[in-house]
């Protein structure tokens, strides 16, 4: 006898947290020392910094700022930061700002840039205010690593894979032109519950019956019928949230390989400020919360069923999970950009664009190089490199 399920309830909606930042408002921002408007990104304190007095600051870390921090455990319902709200499709992305200084206006076309010169009197004016078009996040994890450091990492990956890279790479290969950009994420924390469902089997005796060719070896098993459930919270999970990005058409990007760069410490996020973004250049995030969920449950069952591991480890025979649900009590989203370094090069005989990219943070480097078959095959014999060269190839085709 099975109690019917209960009547499916209205989605609730989600409630939206004011995540902007009160301290800044669109157009002129100053130096709170000279009130300069040139001001950048410092990578190597990751502090931004007045490129006439040299006074460095920073914006308040978000962790703690954004939202009621709090036990995950309590988490119900879903929240959003109001940087991570839905995408208006009608929303403009050019925005016409009146310069404070001297009152001309000036175009910021936010889908490629978040900060524009007045050509009158040259200040800087930056977006700051959120706008319904995914282009002004919850938060920024601002580069910690220099171009000149990227440079370096980018030189170390390839002159690794010398041997094996097609030599039409190696003439064009021009480490200086990797570009920062700060890539679209949403991070997300959660209350979990998972049941997983399945069979799991025990050894209870082996033994042998026939003599010489016929000789066989049986196995006699306990079958028994496994159901693990599971509470768990997670905290500051990674979802992609451009499409574009996510996309994993291997046949004419290796877009995968800024997933094999992660994690980021974006416990060090800051508040968003559009000054950490001059210089560099960034994509706008194109999915909202709803259109995520297919990918957070996927995380979510995973670590699910890597939390239950430990619990069948005595089924020696191993266990076959054949079901599995889960149950997100409450979620916790912010959008927030992450820093990484990209050099891309566009094999034209295969059409398709290879990356190296590196963590803007980390380093941690991780790329894809197009491989000269024939150079391939003459080395193949060398068993101690052929394992990096099929990490390449993995990469490529996976
Ligand atoms: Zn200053
Ligand atoms: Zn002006």
């Amino acid at each position: 006898m099975s109690t019917p399920p209960p009547p499916s309830q209205p989605q609730d909606q989600p409630e939206v947290v004011n995540t902007q930042n009160a301290d800044l408002g669109d157009g002129v921002n100053r130096c709170p020392r000279c009130g300069s408007t040139d001001i950048q990104l410092r990578a190597s304190t990751g502090m931004l910094i007045c490129l006439f007095c040299r006074h460095e600051w920073s914006e308040q870390q978000a962790e703690g700022q954004l939202f009621d921090d709090g036990n995950l455990t309590e988490l119900r319902g879903t929240t959003i930061g109001s940087g991570a709200a839905d995408i208006a499709a009608d929303v403009n992305a050019v925005v016409t700002l009146k310069c404070q200084g001297c009152g001309a206006e000036v175009v910021v076309n936010t889908a490629a840039a978040m900060s524009s010169r007045c050509h009158w009197c040259r200040h800087v004016l930056t977006i700051n205010n959120q706008i319904a078009n995914g282009a002004v996040p919850d938060a920024v994890l601002p580069f910690a690593l220099s171009h000149e450091e990227a440079v370096a990492r980018i030189t170390e990956f390839a002159s690794k894979r010398k041997t094996f890279a097609n030599r039409q790479f190696l003439k064009e290969f021009t480490p200086q032109n990797v570009v920062g950009v700060y890539m679209p994420y949403m991070i997300v924390d959660g209350n979990v519950s998972s049941d997983v469902y399945g069979h799991g089997e025990v050894e209870t005796r082996r033994y042998t019956r026939g003599t010489d060719e016929n000789r066989r070896t049986y196995y006699d098993a306990d079958v028994y019928q496994l159901h693990r459930h599971v509470d768990f919270t997670v905290d500051d999970l990674t979802i992609e949230s451009s499409a574009e990005r996510a996309m994993m058409d291997t046949s004419v990007n290796t877009n995968n390989i800024i997933n094999t760069i992660l994690p980021f410490d974006t416990k060090n996020a800051v508040r968003w400020n559009a000054n950490y973004l001059n210089g560099f250049s960034s994509e706008k995030r194109d999915q909202d919360v709803e259109q995520l969920q297919p990918a957070l449950e996927h995380q979510l069952l995973s670590i699910a069923r890597s939390q239950v591991a430990p619990s069948v480890s005595r089924y020696g025979r191993g266990v076959r999970w054949e079901a599995e649900k889960v149950d997100v009590h409450g979620t916790r989203w912010v959008s927030m950009y992450l820093p990484v370094w990209l050099y891309s090069y566009f094999q034209k005989e295969k059409n398709m664009v290879h990356y190296i990219a590196v963590n803007g943070r980390t380093g941690e480097t991780m790329g894809s190089i197009p491989v000269a078959q024939g150079r391939l095959l003459a080395v193949s014999a060398a068993v101690g490199v052929v394992a990096e060269v099929l990490a390449i190839i993995i990469l490529v085709v996976s």
